[in-house]
């Protein structure tokens, strides 16, 4: 996982165009262009033109008189090659110091509600972690008329004009039209923190909850659960699911696994339907019975106290509160009046339609189909919902996680254990060794209270930070698997920041791009453990990574048409949106997985946490999940590991073009699902 709200303060990535700001007149803008041309003849016309009009569309009444606007336009043109070098030259230095500088008091200011170590969080804590300094950063640069400045030197282009006009474009231009993304619209700061605090409200509510498998209890009133275990929800929910398919030894175990991953399947669908007793959520003072639903607390003192409620729908007000307070940007935002065209225009840069059909196209394949008849023999048994986590494709399933636990617990009894390991590992992947030393020395891991996540360094002199689990016994498996995912996104992190060649360049296309790397880091894991030197993908590990996408993709598609059916239903309650979620869960299910996994109307696929606390982040997974095969399937190509570092490089320090010139400068071919498609047609023979 990545936190999208990290990225808030660098991509206000925008439209311009303002439709609200119409005291500029057409005459007023014609007259300040006229008196450029007459004092820099040879300056592009067609340029400051399309400066000048931004300028004017997003000039307020606070701004100044139209004779101001004029003034602006005369005295602030970069006429030359080398003024616009020279401004541009400032202004991502600005850009950098001020990103880096505001990044690095916000992490400081939430390590004790993210790291462990830190003490308990105070109620302080809590506020100031939804504290953003840069918030009204574009506020102030358009009070001090740096970003008219900027915009009208830097105007902006749409993804449409970016990627027909970047076919041609040098790394400078490509450079200039990302600066012109900085400033393209205004939304006043408050707003933009209001959004910032909703939606680390609702990431704080996900960092809490953690259900307590040592308290659930069958029908029969039996523990499954022996050892006190502390799941957060879904992930670890999730990954205890999975663990449950490594092949049982012994009499009556594979019965108990599948005992167990009923039980979870259960847990899942309380939590979606909000049914679950608040009074067992991150507390271990009940007993939970979740087929009948009945609490029992553990000391008799605390019966009928006002915890043992239900139904809150906590869950769905969180999304709420963040609609809300995405609304209240749309207001602000007439060129891209929602949430939704702003993810998918701006932040993806890839339409709704093109990704509902792209993944539409996979989920109602053929392939997919046929997968899952294989999973069905290997099972020897009809399929569950759950099962679209079957993970024995994966060759991990077959050495048990406690062997793997084991060795990870010895091998990383603390975060800067891992820390300490980072160069070998790359060195393993094929990076030489100052390179290795060089990536591994901007970043820093640490402990994390919640699940794993990667924070990225915005300015060349902070690290890239990887938080993941370690308990006192070191780092489990499961911890190391999410810190080597995070450790993808670190080591792209530093790639497309540290080696690029202009800062507005930096980055990459959208998040989906990070997690591709952080995908190809994650299975390498066991390669890492040297359990395995095998970099060919096989037939297993196919149908592993087509069942993977299978899964998220149906998240995403929930995800999607719940933004949609919001702005539908603006007013909707809590209550209302629980109703909907169901529903429109249920419809997906029934329409793409019902047929494959049987069972109707199953909401599991509601069941992520990236739906309450990230703001439709999760198309980005598919996204990745995508061009990391398409990737996977170009650097296969590469004859040694060296070869494979080298081209993964060459790969991220394109930096934050757009997602189709990426693809195409990456692997020579846009997005598809085709390639993964075709290799799993081929693996089916
Ligand atoms: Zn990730």
């Amino acid at each position: 996982m990545k936190h999208p709200i990290f990225l808030l303060g660098i991509s206000l990535l925008l439209a311009a165009c303002h439709n609200d700001a119409t005291m500029i007149s057409e005459q007023h803008i014609q007259s300040a262009i006229t008196t450029v041309l007459q004092a820099h003849p040879t300056a592009d016309s067609a340029m400051l033109a399309r400066g000048a009009k931004q300028v004017a569309a997003l000039w307020r009444e606070s701004d100044g008189t139209e004779m101001d606007y004029q003034t602006l336009i005369a005295s602030s043109y970069a006429a030359t090659d080398a003024e616009k070098e020279q401004l541009y030259n400032r202004m991502a230095f600005i850009l950098e110091q001020c990103n880096q500088s505001a990044d690095m008091l916000n992490n400081t200011l939430q390590e004790p509600t993210i790291l462990l170590g830190k003490g308990e969080p105070t109620q302080i804590d809590w506020i100031i972690s939804g504290y953003s300094p840069m918030a009204h950063f574009a506020e102030d640069m358009f009070a001090n008329k740096i970003a008219h400045i900027c915009v009208l030197n830097f105007p902006h282009y749409s993804l449409e004009e970016k990627n027909t006009l970047g076919k041609d474009w040098t790394r400078q231009e490509w450079a200039y039209a990302r600066l012109g993304d900085v400033f393209s619209s205004r939304v006043p700061g408050h707003v933009v923190a209001n959004y910032s605090q909703a939606l680390s409200e609702a990431e704080n509510y996900i960092a809490g909850y953690n259900i307590m498998m040592h308290c659930l209890r069958n029908e029969q009133g039996e523990q499954l659960w022996q050892e006190p275990m502390a799941l957060l929800s879904h992930w670890n929910l999730r990954d205890e699911l999975k663990s449950n398919y490594a092949e049982a030894k012994g009499e009556g175990l594979e019965a108990r696994s599948r005992e167990k991953q009923e039980m979870i399947y259960q847990v899942m669908l309380r939590i979606i339907r909000q049914e679950i007793p608040d009074c067992v959520v991150n507390s271990d003072q009940y007993l939970w019975a979740p087929y009948s639903n009945t609490a029992t607390p553990i000391n008799e003192e605390i019966q009928n106290s006002k915890f043992l409620t239900q139904n809150s729908n906590s869950r769905y007000q969180q999304i709420i509160n963040i609609f809300h307070a995405a609304q209240q940007i749309d207001a602000y935002r007439s060129d891209a009046p929602t949430h939704v065209l702003r993810t998918f225009n701006e932040d993806l840069q890839i339409p709704f339609e093109e990704i509902e059909s792209l993944f539409t196209q996979l989920v109602q394949s053929d392939e997919v189909k046929q997968v899952a008849a294989i999973i069905r023999e290997r099972l020897g048994r009809d399929l569950r919902p759950y099962d679209i986590w079957y993970d024995r494709f994966k060759s991990r399933s077959s050495i048990s996680e406690d062997v793997l636990t084991a060795e990870t617990q010895k091998r990383y009894p603390n975060a800067k254990a891992f820390e300490k390991d980072m160069p070998r590992m790359l060195m393993d992947l094929g990076f030489a060794s100052d390179k290795a030393n060089a990536i591994a020395s901007h970043i820093v891991v640490e402990a994390a209270r919640g699940s794993g996540h990667a924070r990225p360094c915005v300015g060349r002199e902070q690290p890239a930070r990887l938080r993941t689990r370690v308990s006192n016994k070191g780092m489990d498996y499961k911890g190391y698997n999410i810190a080597v995912h995070e450790f993808g996104h670190n080591v792209e992190e530093v790639i497309s920041l540290y080696d690029i060649d202009y800062y507005t360049l930096a980055g990459i296309p959208n998040t989906g791009f990070t997690e591709a790397s952080a995908f190809l880091f994650q299975e390498r894991d066991l390669q890492l453990l040297h359990h395995s030197t095998q970099s060919q993908p096989d037939a297993d590990q196919l149908f592993d990574l087509i069942w993977g996408m299978y899964e998220i993709m149906g998240v995403s598609l929930v995800d999607m048409r719940m933004w949609q059916w919001l702005y539908a239903n603006p007013k909707a309650t809590a209550a209302d949106l629980r109703e909907a979620v169901i529903r429109i869960a249920n419809e997906v299910w029934n329409q793409y997985y019902a047929p494959v996994l049987g069972e109707k109307d199953s909401p599991l696929l509601a069941i992520y946490s990236h739906m309450i606390g990230y703001a439709l982040y999760l198309p980005a997974y598919p996204i990745g999940n995508l061009v990391q095969y398409q990737l996977e399937e170009h650097l296969a190509q590469c004859e040694t590991a060296q070869e494979w570092a080298q081209e993964y490089t060459r790969i991220y320090q394109q930096g934050c073009l757009t997602p189709d010139a990426w693809m195409r400068g990456a692997v020579g071919s846009p997005m598809s699902v085709e390639p993964i498609l075709n290799a799993v047609r081929e693996a089916l023979r």
